[in-house]
C-alpha cells in the first residue's frame, strides 16, 4: 500500500505519521484529521484492511465495531458543536481506499 491510495495503512496504523487520537478500541481508531476540513474534524478507520463500505471482507462485527466508534465521536462533536456531519466516501469520491468515515462540524477551513 503506498500513500497515494491507502493513507491510513501506508501512514497512521504503520505510526509512521503521527495522529492525535480521540478514541481507540482493539479493532477501530479515531484521531484529529491530519488536514482538517473543518473546525472539528475526526476520521474513524477500523485498524485492519477494509478497502471501503461497500468491501466484502467487511463482516458485521467490524461494521459494528466502526460504527459504535463513529457514534460516540459523532456524540461528543454535536455536544461541542451543537450539530455534525457523518461522511464515508465512495467509489472515484474516495481519495484513499481504506475504509474511513469522517465526522465533523464547524466552519470550513481554508
Ligand atoms: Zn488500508
Amino acid at each position: 500500500m503506498t500513500i497515494e491510495d491507502d493513507f491510513y495503512c501506508a501512514e497512521v496504523l504503520s505510526g509512521r505519521t503521527a495522529v492525535r487520537t480521540v478514541q481507540e478500541t482493539a479493532d477501530v481508531i479515531a484521531f484529529r484529521h491530519t488536514r482538517p476540513l473543518f473546525e472539528t474534524h475526526i476520521v474513524v478507520v477500523p485498524k485492519r484492511h477494509i478497502a471501503s463500505l461497500l468491501d466484502p471482507t467487511l463482516n458485521d462485527d467490524l461494521l459494528l465495531s466502526v460504527l459504535h466508534v463513529v457514534q460516540a465521536v459523532a456524540r461528543d462533536v454535536v455536544a461541542e458543536r451543537g450539530a455534525g456531519r457523518v461522511q464515508t466516501n465512495l467509489g472515484s469520491y474516495q481519495d484513499s481506499k481504506h475504509l474511513h468515515w469522517h465526522v465533523y462540524a464547524g466552519g470550513r477551513l481554508p
